[in-house]
Protein backbone atom coordinates (compact mmCIF):
# COMPACT_ATOMS: atom_id res chain seq x y z
CA UNK A 1 0.00 0.00 0.00
CA UNK A 2 1.01 3.65 -0.71
CA UNK A 3 2.59 5.06 2.45
CA UNK A 4 3.29 2.39 4.70
CA UNK A 5 6.21 2.14 5.68
CA UNK A 6 6.20 -1.69 5.92
CA UNK A 7 5.10 -1.96 2.16
CA UNK A 8 7.85 0.24 1.53
CA UNK A 9 10.46 -2.42 3.26
CA UNK A 10 9.09 -5.69 1.27
CA UNK A 11 9.49 -3.73 -2.38
CA UNK A 12 13.04 -2.70 -1.27
CA UNK A 13 12.31 1.08 -1.14
CA UNK A 14 13.49 1.40 2.62
CA UNK A 15 16.46 -0.87 3.77
CA UNK A 16 16.29 -3.59 6.33
CA UNK A 17 18.35 -5.87 8.31
CA UNK A 18 16.62 -8.84 7.44
CA UNK A 19 16.82 -11.54 9.66
CA UNK A 20 14.54 -14.90 7.64
CA UNK A 21 12.29 -14.28 4.35
CA UNK A 22 9.95 -16.34 2.44
CA UNK A 23 7.06 -16.17 -0.14
CA UNK A 24 4.85 -14.59 2.46
CA UNK A 25 6.55 -13.35 5.49
CA UNK A 26 9.67 -10.92 6.23
CA UNK A 27 11.39 -10.64 9.36
CA UNK A 28 14.36 -7.75 10.27
CA UNK A 29 15.90 -6.03 12.88
CA UNK A 30 13.67 -3.44 14.39
CA UNK A 31 15.26 0.37 14.21
CA UNK A 32 14.74 1.19 17.76
CA UNK A 33 15.43 -2.29 19.09
CA UNK A 34 14.46 -2.44 23.19
CA UNK A 35 16.17 -6.03 23.73
CA UNK A 36 18.97 -7.17 21.41
CA UNK A 37 17.91 -8.73 18.53
CA UNK A 38 14.50 -7.09 18.75
CA UNK A 39 12.77 -8.44 14.97
CA UNK A 40 9.29 -7.40 13.58
CA UNK A 41 7.96 -9.99 11.60
CA UNK A 42 5.25 -8.63 8.31
CA UNK A 43 3.28 -10.22 6.50
CA UNK A 44 4.41 -9.31 2.79
CA UNK A 45 0.95 -8.01 1.63
CA UNK A 46 -0.75 -4.96 3.70
CA UNK A 47 -2.71 -6.06 6.48
CA UNK A 48 -3.48 -3.70 9.04
CA UNK A 49 -4.69 -6.39 11.89
CA UNK A 50 -5.20 -10.09 11.69
CA UNK A 51 -9.13 -9.02 11.14
CA UNK A 52 -7.50 -8.11 7.32
CA UNK A 53 -5.76 -11.34 7.05
CA UNK A 54 -7.33 -14.26 5.59
CA UNK A 55 -7.27 -17.87 6.90
CA UNK A 56 -4.81 -18.91 4.56
CA UNK A 57 -2.32 -16.27 5.24
CA UNK A 58 -3.01 -16.59 8.96
CA UNK A 59 -1.68 -19.76 8.55
CA UNK A 60 1.64 -18.72 6.39
CA UNK A 61 2.50 -16.47 8.92
CA UNK A 62 3.59 -18.45 12.19
CA UNK A 63 6.18 -20.71 10.04
CA UNK A 64 7.94 -17.52 9.45
CA UNK A 65 7.52 -16.79 13.46
CA UNK A 66 9.19 -20.26 14.38
CA UNK A 67 11.95 -19.71 11.76
CA UNK A 68 13.15 -16.09 13.04
CA UNK A 69 12.96 -16.97 16.39
CA UNK A 70 14.87 -20.13 15.77
CA UNK A 71 17.44 -18.14 13.74
CA UNK A 72 17.88 -15.41 16.73
CA UNK A 73 17.94 -18.33 19.26
CA UNK A 74 20.93 -19.84 17.49
CA UNK A 75 22.83 -16.36 17.18
CA UNK A 76 22.34 -14.69 20.17
CA UNK A 77 21.07 -17.65 22.84
CA UNK A 78 18.84 -15.81 25.06
CA UNK A 79 16.79 -16.83 28.00
CA UNK A 80 13.56 -16.53 26.62
CA UNK A 81 11.35 -14.41 23.98
CA UNK A 82 8.36 -12.55 24.29
CA UNK A 83 6.18 -12.79 20.99
CA UNK A 84 3.28 -10.71 20.48
CA UNK A 85 1.86 -7.34 18.51
CA UNK A 86 0.20 -4.67 19.31
CA UNK A 87 -2.94 -4.11 17.75
CA UNK A 88 -4.94 -1.05 17.32
CA UNK A 89 -3.75 2.59 18.28
CA UNK A 90 -5.15 1.49 22.12
CA UNK A 91 -2.94 -1.44 21.66
CA UNK A 92 -0.24 0.64 21.12
CA UNK A 93 -0.06 -0.06 17.41
CA UNK A 94 1.88 2.93 15.25
CA UNK A 95 2.60 1.09 12.32
CA UNK A 96 -0.82 0.38 10.33
CA UNK A 97 0.57 -3.07 8.90
CA UNK A 98 0.62 -5.99 10.94
CA UNK A 99 3.51 -6.87 12.35
CA UNK A 100 4.53 -9.71 15.09
CA UNK A 101 7.42 -8.33 17.93
CA UNK A 102 9.93 -11.04 18.87
CA UNK A 103 11.78 -10.12 21.41
CA UNK A 104 14.69 -12.30 23.11
CA UNK A 105 14.78 -11.99 26.74
CA UNK A 106 17.97 -12.86 28.98
CA UNK A 107 17.78 -13.06 32.94
CA UNK A 108 18.29 -9.46 34.91
CA UNK A 109 17.77 -7.78 31.50
CA UNK A 110 15.05 -5.28 33.58
CA UNK A 111 12.15 -6.46 31.49
CA UNK A 112 8.59 -7.89 32.50
CA UNK A 113 6.24 -9.83 30.84
CA UNK A 114 2.62 -9.46 29.42
CA UNK A 115 1.33 -8.82 32.59
CA UNK A 116 2.98 -5.85 32.57
CA UNK A 117 1.34 -4.52 30.03
CA UNK A 118 -1.88 -3.34 31.76
CA UNK A 119 -3.79 -3.57 35.09
CA UNK A 120 -7.38 -2.91 34.88
CA UNK A 121 -9.90 -5.79 34.80
CA UNK A 122 -12.80 -3.56 34.36
CA UNK A 123 -15.68 -3.54 36.54
CA UNK A 124 -17.35 -7.02 35.59
CA UNK A 125 -16.52 -10.60 37.10
CA UNK A 126 -14.94 -12.97 35.05
CA UNK A 127 -17.86 -15.56 35.45
CA UNK A 128 -20.36 -12.84 34.42
CA UNK A 129 -17.83 -11.75 31.69
CA UNK A 130 -18.01 -15.62 30.33
CA UNK A 131 -22.27 -15.39 30.16
CA UNK A 132 -21.60 -12.18 28.61
CA UNK A 133 -19.29 -13.66 25.85
CA UNK A 134 -21.02 -16.75 25.24
P1 LIG B 1 4.32 -0.92 16.85
O1 LIG B 1 4.44 0.11 17.92
O2 LIG B 1 3.86 -2.24 17.36
O3 LIG B 1 3.51 -0.43 15.67
O4 LIG B 1 5.79 -1.16 16.35
C1 LIG B 1 6.35 -0.64 15.20
C2 LIG B 1 7.80 -0.99 15.24
O5 LIG B 1 8.36 -0.79 13.97
C3 LIG B 1 8.60 -0.15 16.23
O6 LIG B 1 9.24 -1.02 17.17
C4 LIG B 1 9.59 0.58 15.35
O7 LIG B 1 10.84 0.74 15.97
C5 LIG B 1 9.67 -0.32 14.14
N1 LIG B 1 10.06 0.33 12.91
C6 LIG B 1 9.52 1.45 12.37
N2 LIG B 1 10.13 1.74 11.20
C7 LIG B 1 11.07 0.79 11.01
C8 LIG B 1 12.04 0.53 9.99
N3 LIG B 1 12.16 1.34 8.92
N4 LIG B 1 12.85 -0.54 10.10
C9 LIG B 1 12.73 -1.35 11.18
N5 LIG B 1 11.84 -1.18 12.16
C10 LIG B 1 11.02 -0.12 12.09
ZN1 LIG C 1 1.72 -2.04 4.34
Amino acid sequence: MKDCIFCSIVLGDIPNYTVYEDRHVLSFLDIYPIAKGHSVLIPKVHAETIFDLDEELLKSILPGVERTTEIINKKLRPDGFNIGWNHGEAGGQAVPHFHIHILPRWHGDGGTNMHGIVNNSGDIDVADLANFIR
